[in-house]
């Protein structure tokens, strides 16, 4: 018996010794050891890069990152809304993106006698917050002063007889917000989508009702409680929302893949817009001097972007053709291009002599090149930030499956493919004809969106991301990004999320009609309209971009994403305020072509005066006051 069990446990050792290495990289297999097969591989001649490393111990990829400072959004004229913060960080950078993106002109403070010079206050993220009595009275008699008060999570500090109601009720389940269409805040609110908000049904926006509110709500919840409450106060008025709309911005702008949407894409779900085509409404009403900046470029009412992806080997060719028809029609489009050198489980390689020859093509034709990875890797979302020295050709992420890649990282990803596009450009080679710029913009592939891809845009050269569906984050509005997709500091990135692709059944040629339709419901609120692509065929899908260019081009303004971008970001620095009687102060730091102002209804141009810039051109259509040519400085119009 002994011997016999001496000879188990000989067998057990030896199975240790001999099999367990063998089976080691079947079952420890790491990315750095997963075998390159150099044939798989396209080689261009000489060609290493890009040999600048991108630094990643730097405060940039520091999670744990200091609050936003409001010193940039401290400063501003009366005429401005003011949002008083009366807690410390709140999520309110949300709020303060959606402002700017609506161009309502605001300050932040946390100093309530300041706020209360302003004729409009939004009180965030609650009330009392960390207020005192004396400054819970102030804000209590401030609209019977005459100023219309917003506030959410109206929790206490004795101000619910202000408000106009008797008690909250909390909850986490409540799923609906429908608007009073009755009301003219919400009259011009016509598609079922914009009548009705949505929460989600997962109860990750909770919410509070009114019971007993004195006037008829502005809102309501699905179960006819009160969702947002409304009083006229003397001259003054008050507004209390039930749901934290910061919060709710910032989860629609930060998480497109919380299941709040009813849609994904192709459609219209308008939740977060309607919200602030309310706040921007109540502002107009209630500020005699309201003045704000219009979202479109040369006082149009559409943006209109058409991007295409390629990332397949006959997109590359067909993508000419969609470029020359753009080019005739005076329009930039934006070519997200695959920079394929390898050869994997997706496709062969495309990014090779024969797919550079058409890329040059379409950099010659005026287009935008822009990046759409080197892997198309449905895990980018989950790859490592990686080193900042990936390099073309020793740069290898292999897709071994839908499930599996290898080798790949977020950086990698976004500084290769940068390094080739630009290298093969002829509008980026020293002796070009017409000067290009290098690439800013970037979509990943499959729209798979790793956390730290704001800060490891940035770290890489790139500006705008096309990443998101508008339905997914609520908005037909481009808006800014936060690091880390989180809500302490904004990334110096903006997101341009598609409304319409071509990946949905039914077939992209017989869904122009409703594309139409959507394009004519979103031009209400000069809002953005990127169509999305693939020029895998020509056929149907030339013919919906043709004839959805013939439908809105009455309106809409046409560019690619790096055209509207640096318009948007531009835009994004201008300051507006009300100086004196009529007259309006327009400080723009970067120049931008095409800027408009909303006047209120009964305001005539008179005079410009160019205080530091340019001469400017100004004309005047119904309130829409447009500066004509391209414009940076410090002007003052007077009405
Ligand atoms: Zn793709």
């Amino acid at each position: 018996m002994k011997s016999e069990r001496l000879l188990i446990i000989g067998v057990i050792l030896l199975a240790i010794v001999f099999i367990v290495p063998r089976l080691k990289p079947i079952l420890f297999e790491t990315a750095s050891e997963h075998a390159v097969n150099k044939f798989n591989i396209h080689y261009f001649d000489n060609l290493v890069g890009p040999k600048q490393p991108t630094p990643t111990k730097t405060a940039l990829f520091n999670e744990l990152r200091p609050h936003q400072s409001l010193e940039r959004y401290a400063y501003g004229k009366n005429s401005r809304m003011a949002v008083l913060l009366t807690t410390p960080n709140p999520s309110w950078l949300g709020l303060a993106h959606a402002l700017k993106t609506f161009g309502i002109p605001f300050i932040i403070t946390t100093n309530v006698a300041e706020a209360l010079q302003h004729k409009v206050v939004f009180t965030y993220p609650e009330l009392p917050g960390k207020l005192d009595s004396s400054q819970l009275d102030a804000i209590r008699n401030f609209p019977a002063r005459g100023g219309t008060l917003i506030a959410t999570n109206v929790l206490g500090g004795g101000m619910s007889y202000m408000f106009g109601f008797d008690k909250i009720i909390p909850s986490k389940d409540r799923h609906d917000i429908h608007w009073n269409t009755q009301h003219p805040l919400a009259s011009d609110f016509l598609d079922p989508r914009e009548k009705v908000a949505t929460l989600g049904h997962d109860g990750l926006i909770g919410s509070y009702s009114f019971t007993n509110p004195a006037e008829t709500p502005l809102a309501k919840f699905e179960d006819n409680t009160a969702a947002i409450t409304q009083r006229h106060i003397g001259n003054g008025r008050a507004y209390a929302f039930g749901v934290d709309l910061g919060y709710y911005l910032i989860s629609g702008y930060n998480n497109p893949d919380l299941p709040i949407a009813r849609c994904y894409v192709n459609q219209l779900e308008p939740s977060l817009d309607t919200m602030m085509r309310v706040v921007k409404r109540i502002y107009q009403q209630s500020e005699p001097n309201a003045v704000t900046v219009w979202t479109v470029p040369k006082g149009k009412d559409l943006s209109v972007i058409y991007t295409h992806d390629i990332d397949y080997a006959q997109s590359i060719v067909n993508a000419v053709e969609y470029a020359k028809y753009e080019k005739a029609q005076g329009i930039r489009g934006t070519y997200f291009t695959q920079v394929k050198y390898i050869k994997d489980f997706n496709d062969e390689h495309f990014f090779n002599k024969r797919g550079v020859r058409y890329l040059k093509q379409l950099d010659d034709l005026g287009m935008e090149i822009a990046s759409h990875s080197v892997s198309h890797s449905r895990q980018y979302s989950r790859f490592k930030l990686g080193t900042g020295n990936e390099m073309y050709p020793t740069y290898v992420p292999l897709v071994i499956n839908n499930s599996t890649t290898y080798n790949g990282t977020v950086l990698g990803e976004l500084r290769v493919s940068k390094f080739l596009l630009d290298n093969f450009r002829p509008s980026m080679q020293p002796n070009a004809m017409v000067t290009g710029r290098p690439v800013v913009s970037f979509r990943p592939g499959v729209l798979s969106v790793p956390r730290l891809l704001p800060e490891a845009m940035e770290a890489t050269g790139y500006l705008y991301s096309s990443s998101v569906t508008a339905d997914n984050s609520l908005t037909h509005m481009p808006f800014q990004l936060n690091y880390t997709y989180a809500f302490r500091q904004e990334a110096p990135v903006f997101e341009f999320p598609i409304t319409i692709e071509d990946e949905e059944k039914p077939k992209m040629g017989s869904r122009i009609q409703p594309a139409i339709d959507l394009a004519n419901k979103l031009k209400r609120y000069g809002a953005l309209f990127v169509v999305l692509i693939h020029p895998n065929v020509l056929d149907h899908k030339l013919a919906f971009e043709k004839q959805l260019t013939q439908a809105v081009k009455p309106y809409a303004w046409f560019g690619s994403i790096s055209d509207f971008g640096d318009w948007w970001s531009a835009r994004n620095e201008v300051q507006v305020d009300v100086i004196g009687p009529r007259q309006v102060q327009l400080q723009v730091p970067k120049p931008i072509d095409g800027l408009s102002v909303v006047v209120p209804t009964d305001w005539t141009l008179k005079s410009v005066k160019v205080i530091k810039g340019n001469a400017v051109t100004v004309t005047q259509s119904g309130q829409r006051v447009q500066l004509t040519n391209q414009f940076s400085g410090n002007a003052v119009l007077s009405f």
